[in-house]
């Protein structure tokens, strides 16, 4: 029977798997950093009308620029960090990885190259293998860190059209210093990207580079609703950066890419952003009593800004995620070798997770 490999496939694609974590019906599911917490009812019935009220235009095209989600996305930006931001400064699209994906169509492309530092987010690459552009790494500090004068080095090495920087880094958790993201700025012929898709679940202090965004044109800071907002299954992300950021991901997205049940349901979900994020206290606090959980047992584990942890270090990794996976705890084998990715989940489900961990430890 033909398959993949008799089709006139991309050479460059022959071979390779689709990203995927998987995605298995399990007591605790903790391998993609989703929030485990589910809608309530009351916003369940208010999405279905907005739904309702989105159907009635179905024979119509969406708002292809999202203008009312774009006002709404920056009044909540500007509640949740301080900046004051106007609609034109924002963009939506299915998800931060859409977001990402323009990003690299309008900035990236052959010939031109894009800087990561690892280890980082595994979609990085993928962008690039799409988008024809060259990816280059430069690595983290043994803290996980991006250390300021390595990235002005790998920078000035490079000349990168984009810079991709996510802060908290996935799969470490670990945020960025401002100074570094001026120092990357400075330094930058092209685009800077800080992929902030768990900046809700920061530490007090740490900041957001949405606090320089003023000033810095070739700055974009991309978010997403996946995470803090409980929101995954939505598929809604967006960036916030100067307004010709904007224009410029205009010329490459998909005729109206954000359909106008995304542009309701995303609507529906801002309006109720506190609701939604009324567990993120509470996942940052388990979050916090995790990490001292797992250090005291003797494991390393990273700093963590973000709604996971990374903890090691195991000889044989897969044997520590298959043992879990036995005890119905799903979590994910990323990171450097050795390591191992948790996401924070309901008390009951860290619960799970620690004793299962025990067992597999013992
Ligand atoms: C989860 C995640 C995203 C968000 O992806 P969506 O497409 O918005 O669901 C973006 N960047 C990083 C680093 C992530 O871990």
């Amino acid at each position: 029977m033909p398959g993949l490999d008799d089709l006139p496939l991309r050479d460059d694609l022959r071979g390779q798997t689709p990203y995927g974590a998987p995605q298995l019906d399990v007591r605790a599911r903790l391998n993609v950093n989703e929030n485990p917490y589910a809608p309530s009812e009351a916003l369940v019935a208010d999405i279905a009308a907005a739904v309702a009220e989105a159907s009635r235009g179905l024979n119509r095209y969406p708002d292809r620029e999202a203008v009312a989600l774009r006002a709404d996305l920056a009044a909540y930006l500007g509640r949740e960090s301080g900046a004051a931001l106007t609609g034109d400064q924002l963009w939506a699209a299915n998800g931060s990885n859409e977001i990402m994906h323009q990003l690299m169509l309008a900035f990236g492309g052959p010939g031109r190259t894009a800087l990561g530092f690892t280890p980082t987010y595994s979609m990085y690459p993928e962008y690039c293998r799409d988008t024809f552009t060259r990816y280059v790494t430069a690595p983290r500090d043994e803290h996980f860190r991006v250390d300021a004068q390595t990235a002005v080095e790998a920078i000035e090495l490079h000349l990168p059209d984009i810079v991709l920087l996510a802060s908290p880094n996935n799969p470490t958790g670990t945020p960025l210093d401002l100074d570094v993201v001026r120092a990357v700025l400075d330094t930058a012929p092209g685009m800077v990207v800080i992929d902030e898709a768990y900046a809700e679940f920061r530490r007090s202090g740490t900041p957001s580079a949405l606090e320089i965004l003023d000033g810095h044109p070739r700055l974009v800071v991309s978010r997403t609703m996946s995470k803090a907002f409980g929101m995954a299954g939505a598929r809604l992300g967006y960036l916030a950066a100067d307004p010709a950021v904007v224009q410029a991901v205009q010329l490459v997205r998909l005729p109206y890419h954000l359909s106008a049940v995304t542009q309701a349901v995303a609507r529906t979900a801002l309006a109720h952003a506190d609701e939604l994020q009324a567990q993120v206290a509470l996942l940052r606090s388990e979050r916090d009593a995790l990490v001292v959980w797992l250090r005291a047992r003797g494991h390393d584990v990273a700093d963590s800004d973000a709604n996971f942890v990374l903890f090691g270090r195991f000889p044989d990794r897969h044997a520590v995620w298959r043992g879990l996976l036995d005890r119905g705890v799903l979590i994910r084998e990323t990171g450097p070798d050795g390591w191992l990715r948790v996401s924070v989940g309901t008390p009951e489900e860290n619960a799970a997770f620690r004793a299962a961990l025990e067992e597999v430890t013992a």
